[in-house]
């Protein structure tokens, strides 16, 4: 019997609204908290979790960025001779994500997504090392870099493993009493709202199952550990999109030519501009001026959500959508999708989650970046506790 286990599991895209009239951890995990968000997506979200810090801090926004100089994919520019009828299928795209991914050594979460090969020269990814990882982050370190300093042996998700896979690893760890600390994350129901939305009865019932796994491995870890404290929460929450818009279509007609005049990163609720002529701007800004499912987030809001970012590393102009309005066709996709995130961290689907088995979640603990105030807190624990036996 070991003396104390620190338990943190995510739940990627569990938000507050999908959870509050359910009874979602009622039992193991009964103090609940709505958290706001960091503007971004996961790629941002779950690195701020893991940091403590934000987006201008550690420099983990959105994936793909406007930078020839430094692209790593300028070997890939022969495809665009391929037909689309090929490249644009999601089979091709997917075995040529993993073969790019072996090929340029990214150690995080990678997608060529649906970036036509004739511009992919023009764009580098920011995520070439696993924020999962020590020394994952592109800038500063994370809760992995502290768990190894202070040699507290801990349990990470593996990412490439399926989630049952996840949950084997994490009650083995358990029972052999081999850890202090867990890292757990879990992406499914992510995947599940984006395909069927969230207010499908599968929502539910996939809630009740995460709560079977989450009590089975706290009825384990009793077993094993005198003391277990446990948090769940979400990064970002989910919004259904009933509104499609294409703004490729008003943006091209402009006759602009994209890495001579311009260059844009088309997300699913964000576009990116850099603008690389003068008089090009205004002329984009007009176009966007005329879609009202939008606005372009001004310097002051990007900076107040720690956004911001003085080199213009990530885009010079940022529109955003409305919630529930999705771009495409997009760099992300070419069809639509039945829910996203990513929206305004104030519009109602995109708030987060925090469960915690104690009520000793101090109140300062509003935005998910602080959830890694409370993974400090454990970490500190333990290296605490070890010293003393
Ligand atoms: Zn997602």
């Amino acid at each position: 019997m070991k003396d104390h286990l620190s338990l943190f599991i995510m739940v990627d895209a569990c938000g507050w609204e999908i959870v509050k009239d359910h009874p979602f951890l009622k039992k193991v995990a009964p103090h609940r908290r709505k958290l706001e968000s960091v503007f971004g997506y996961s790629s941002t979200c779950v690195p701020s979790i893991l940091s403590g810090r934000w987006p201008d801090e550690h420099r983990n926004w959105c994936y793909f960025v406007y930078n020839p100089a430094e692209s790593p994919f300028r070997t890939l520019r022969w495809l665009r001779w391929l037909p689309t009828a090929v490249t644009s299928r999601r089979i091709f795209r997917r075995w040529l994500t993993k073969f790019v991914k072996v090929q340029l050594k990214f150690r995080g979460y990678f997608d060529l997504y649906n970036i036509p090969f004739k511009y992919i020269h023009l764009f580098d990814f920011t995520e070439k090392k696993s924020p999962l990882k020590p020394k994952g982050m592109n800038r500063g370190p994370n809760i992995f870099d502290l768990l190894e300093e202070k040699k507290i042996p801990y349990f990470v998700t593996d990412p490439s493993q399926p989630e049952e896979e996840h949950l084997r690893r994490l009650l083995g760890d358990i029972e052999s009493e081999r850890i202090d600390f867990a890292f757990q994350y879990w992406a499914g129901l992510d995947g599940l709202l984006h395909m069927v939305g969230n207010d499908s009865p599968e929502i539910p019932k996939k809630l009740d199952h995460y709560d079977r796994w989450i009590t089975q491995v706290m009825e384990t870890a009793k077993k094993h550990y005198r003391e277990v404290r446990l948090h769940v929460f979400s990064d970002h929450g989910m919004a259904n999109c009933d509104v499609h818009i294409d703004l490729r279509a008003k943006i091209d007609p402009l006759g602009l030519e994209m890495g001579k005049d311009y260059a844009v990163v088309y997300d699913s609720t964000m576009a990116r501009f850099w603008f690389l002529k003068p008089g090009v701007k205004e002329r984009i800004v007009e176009v966007l001026n005329g879609f009202p499912e939008g606005r372009i987030m001004q310097e002051e809001e990007l900076r107040h959500y720690r956004a911001f970012f003085d080199d213009h590393a990530f885009g010079e102009l940022i529109w955003l959508t409305q919630e529930g309005t999705l771009i495409v066709p997009s760099h992300m996709g070419e069809r639509p999708i039945r829910a996203m995130h990513g929206y305004h961290p104030t519009d109602p689907q995109s708030y987060a989650t925090l469960f915690s088995s104690h009520d000793e979640v101090p109140a300062e603990v509003t935005h998910i970046p602080h959830i890694y105030q409370l993974m400090e807190r454990a970490v500190n624990y333990h290296a605490a506790a070890q010293t003393k036996s």
